[in-house]
């Protein structure tokens, strides 16, 4: 008998289990059935010696003794003396059947306790695999600085493992890590193999975000993600600087080591949408929508790399306290740029006569200033992260080109929070000094860094902001920021902080 042959052939064998309705896996060999075919196994061994015993040593052969008959096959022949020899020794038949089934089992249940211990060694063997898998998967997380958050509106959840899609059958798996569905692998539904850390290639299936169930980039899992908002009125020009931006980080990464790409097609589909309307209507469109789906791009810097989410909120959002607190993923931000549109500012903008008056109006002020928008922001911010302290928040005051015509203002200089006071903004400067962990001011035209006739210079000089963000979570970017002269020189509360990474 083969105690673990199939029961039956074509039918469910009842002793392996079946695949539960949570991870559509099959559980490792150890974690379980290991278990079911050595309780099998020595169940069907002791069985045997039992059966052996019982039904065939008393039953049949002891009892016939006993009955003075041959213990198999009645002979010809018997007579009352044999009957008796055999009568005679059917009480030690009897015994010694009894002794050598206990001998048997004695000696077959150490034979199965070495094979308890043995399945004890297998067990506790891959459970430290798995523990030291979890462990130097979870240590190199820290290290990396990686928490993973979903970038997509109503959700920017933080989540510790995405969904898994297998490539075969497009099943989601939630539980794709090591554990008591395998160590190195697990076996899905269909049969597919997939590997269950980063470190052997687990980033390269499709994921999703498990609150949501909307598809992740590619990076999520492998890769620390800096979140970094746009924060301004609606018409301060955030769009068209966030396209300045992105255009900047592929000028800086055509001339240095720095490599810049789309997270995700989606991410490229959008960017060729924009960079179109900037090439046809020479501006962009106003933000839609209630939250904004974070932009991604993935920038690399010598061996290190970060995703970098960029946050493109309407300016609406910003208008009351309320829904500035629906903005959830400010909670994660590593820095934000204020988009200040300096002509939106009231008594900038009464200061303006005649024709400056009409320069302004040309270039559609936004509906709040930049000290309105810091003042929505700041208090909020404050109850959302709890460590604004320690963010930096980088100011880029937009439309330069319309600012360098406009003759009564000063001409914006080396030094912006300096031209800003100038200008009668010095309670913003100061604001932003004291309440973020770092502040610097840059002055830039989104315009000629966008659509047809680009400036290389001006796109570069959008992207700093940027960079100087990037560089403060560990990216070695902060050289790029500074090589270009003029706008974009520290700040007075600019100052270094360790790269958190420890690298
Ligand atoms: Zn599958
Ligand atoms: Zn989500």
């Amino acid at each position: 008998m083969n105690a673990l042959a199939p029961r039956q052939s074509g039918a469910q064998d009842p002793r392996i289990p079946r695949i539960g309705p949570g991870e559509p896996s099959h559980h490792a060999y150890w974690s379980r059935q290991m278990w079911v075919d050595a309780r099998s196994a020595a169940r069907a061994a002791l069985d045997v010696v039992w059966t052996r015993l019982t039904a065939e040593w008393l039953r049949k052969t002891a009892a016939r003794l006993f009955q003075g008959r041959w213990p198999v096959v009645d002979l010809p022949g018997e007579n009352w003396f044999i009957r008796t020899v055999l009568r005679a020794v059917a009480p030690g038949t009897a015994v010694g059947a009894a002794l050598g089934a206990g001998l048997t089992a004695l000696l077959m249940s150490v034979a199965l306790a070495v094979l308890a211990l043995l399945c004890g060694v297998v067990w506790l063997l891959a459970m430290a695999a798995v523990l030291v898998l979890r462990g130097a998967e979870r240590l190199w997380a820290l290290v990396r600085g990686i928490r993973m958050k979903c970038p997509y509106p109503g959700c920017y959840r933080p989540f510790p493992l995405a969904v898994h899609r297998c490539p075969n059958c497009d099943v989601p798996h939630g539980a794709l890590r090591p554990g008591r569905y395998g160590a190195l692998w697990h076996v899905c539904v269909c049969g597919q193999r997939l590997v269950t850390t980063s470190f052997a290639g687990r980033g390269r299936l499709a994921t999703r975000c498990p609150h949501c169930d909307q598809r992740l980039p590619e990076a999520v899992g492998s890769t620390r993600v800096v979140h970094v908002p746009l924060v301004g009125g609606t018409s301060s020009g955030k769009t068209m600087l966030m396209a300045a931006m992105v255009e900047g980080l592929q000028s800086w990464s055509r001339r240095s080591p720095l490599s810049v790409e789309y997270a995700s097609a989606a991410d490229r589909q959008d960017a060729g949408t924009l960079h179109q309307q900037l090439q046809q209507v020479g501006w962009a469109h106003k933000t839609q929508g209630g939250q904004p789906r974070a932009f991604m791009l993935v920038v690399r810097h010598g061996r290190r790399r970060r995703l970098l989410y960029l946050y493109d909120p309407m300016g609406e959002s910003l208008r009351d306290a309320g829904s500035v607190r629906e903005q959830h993923y400010l909670a994660h931000a590593d820095g934000v740029i204020l988009v200040a549109d300096v002509l939106a500012e009231p008594h900038v903008r009464r200061g303006l006569r005649g024709a400056d008056a009409e320069r302004a109006d040309a270039a559609r002020p936004a509906d709040q200033g930049p000290t309105d928008t810091y003042q929505r922001l700041t208090g909020e911010l404050a109850a959302l992260t709890g460590r604004r302290g320690r963010m930096p928040v980088a100011t880029v005051v937009t439309k330069r080109d319309v600012l360098d015509q406009i003759a009564s203002l000063p001409v914006p200089g080396a030094r912006i929070d300096g031209w800003l006071s100038d200008i009668g903004l010095g309670a913003l400067v100061r604001g932003l000094g004291h309440d973020f962990g770092a502040a610097r001011y840059w002055a830039v035209s989104a315009h000629a860094a966008t659509g047809a006739g680009a400036l290389d210079s001006e796109q570069r000089r959008a992207a700093e902001p940027v960079l100087w963000v990037l560089a403060r979570s560990g990216l070695r970017v902060g050289a790029l920021a500074a090589e270009t002269p003029g706008p974009g020189v520290p700040g007075p509360r600019d100052k270094a902080v360790p790269d958190p990474s420890g690298r």
